[in-house]
């Protein structure tokens, strides 16, 4: 085990090699992270997290070759109420931010604005993703009432309509770039587009970059596969690969200095001497049913092992629970089979 924890995360931090650093470096708030560890116990950190993800439903209008929905879906599709996620945010404090969504698309949930304005009248900062191609006129005038609306993503998986259409069955890349644009010039909101590396379309992440430098959006991020199924794990690209067929993320930066790239891949940060994750002391993720999952990599059926329900539980109680400990702590020793699997292992 490293001295401590807060000498790992403070070096990422320094780095800012990983999305969600980098957000906090923003917000000015790593100051509470030395305050919040318990040197003593590092698998325990004082409740709540800082993020939380609430997957508002889990059915999507496309279905892309390269997500897990399909398979996760399998249990039936579900979107989640109000009142459930009324539920959720009386646990937790205005500070913890709120992602509204999961493997489904959020816009395929008929009362999304609803669920937005829960989070607002509550004060957390609400951020999404989406798929853009439900994102019409209508929509994006409303997402303006939403002031602590910080940031959307958007998912697009090459720089051609052949390419996206190919990998994002049902999408209409047109339709989604007329969305971006309109989403541009309605909101001031900071919007990112994520780039899902996979064999077929990883050499074309420099042409992607171009693109939504095009579109006027400045962070793109490009993040691996899940591999949770041979097919999958067939498709995966490793960082090194990246690095040796398209750049570094250094080079990237270097090459786009007016973009804010990032690539979390495979491997990425193996060479550390010892490898962490920063995702089960920070996030917890809610799927649509109400299970608890420690990190945002644990949304399939195949590993997808819950720490706890919110309807026998409250996020207090599962957040230090023996379960959550016991992924921590499996984590750390290099036993958790899920990290085995994450693009984010040794993050
Ligand atoms: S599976 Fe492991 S490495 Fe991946 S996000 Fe979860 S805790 Fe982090």
């Amino acid at each position: 085990m490293p001295s401590t924890l807060s000498k790992i995360w403070n070096k990422a931090v320094r780095e800012g090699d990983v999305n969600v650093f980098s957000w906090y470096k923003r917000r000015n708030r790593t100051h509470k992270l030395d305050s919040s560890l318990n040197e003593k116990n590092i698998l325990h950190r004082p409740y709540p997290p800082w993020v939380i993800q609430v997957e508002v439903t889990n059915r999507c209008n496309l279905r892309c070759t390269n997500c897990s929905n399909s398979a996760a879906a399998a249990g039936g599709f579900t979107d989640i109420s109000p009142e459930f996620l009324h539920g959720i945010l009386a646990q937790l404090p205005r500070e913890t931010d709120i992602s509204l969504n999961g493997i489904g698309e959020p816009f395929m949930h008929k009362g999304i604005f609803e669920l937005f304005g829960a989070v607002e009248k509550r004060g957390h900062n609400l951020s999404f993703i989406t798929n853009g191609m439900l994102l019409d006129e209508s929509n994006i005038r409303r997402l303006g009432d939403f002031k602590k609306l910080k940031y959307i993503g958007i998912s697009l998986d090459g720089d051609s309509k052949e390419l996206n259409e190919s990998i994002r069955v049902g999408m209409r890349f047109e339709k989604v770039i007329e969305n971006i644009i309109a989403l541009r010039k309605a909101l001031s909101v900071e919007i990112g587009i994520h780039f899902t590396a996979i064999r077929r379309n990883y050499k074309k992440f420099p042409g992607v970059i171009e693109l939504a430098r095009g579109l006027g959006v400045a962070k793109v991020t490009a993040a691996g596969l899940f591999e949770w199924n041979d097919d999958l794990k067939k498709e995966s690209v490793s960082y090194s690969e990246f690095c040796r067929d398209v750049g570094s993320e250094e080079s990237l930066r270097e090459r786009y200095p007016d973009m804010q790239v990032t690539v979390v891949l495979a491997g990425r940060f193996e060479s550390r001497a010892r490898p962490h994750c920063i995702q089960p002391y920070n996030f917890l993720f809610i799927d649509c049913i109400g299970n608890v999952l420690p990190c945002c990599q644990q949304t399939t059926p195949v590993i997808g092992k819950n720490i706890g329900n919110l309807n026998s539980k409250n996020l207090d109680e599962v957040w230090n629970s023996a379960e959550m400990t016991a992924f921590r702590s499996s984590m750390h020793e290099g036993k958790n089979p899920a990290c085995a699997l994450c693009f984010l292992r040794g993050r």
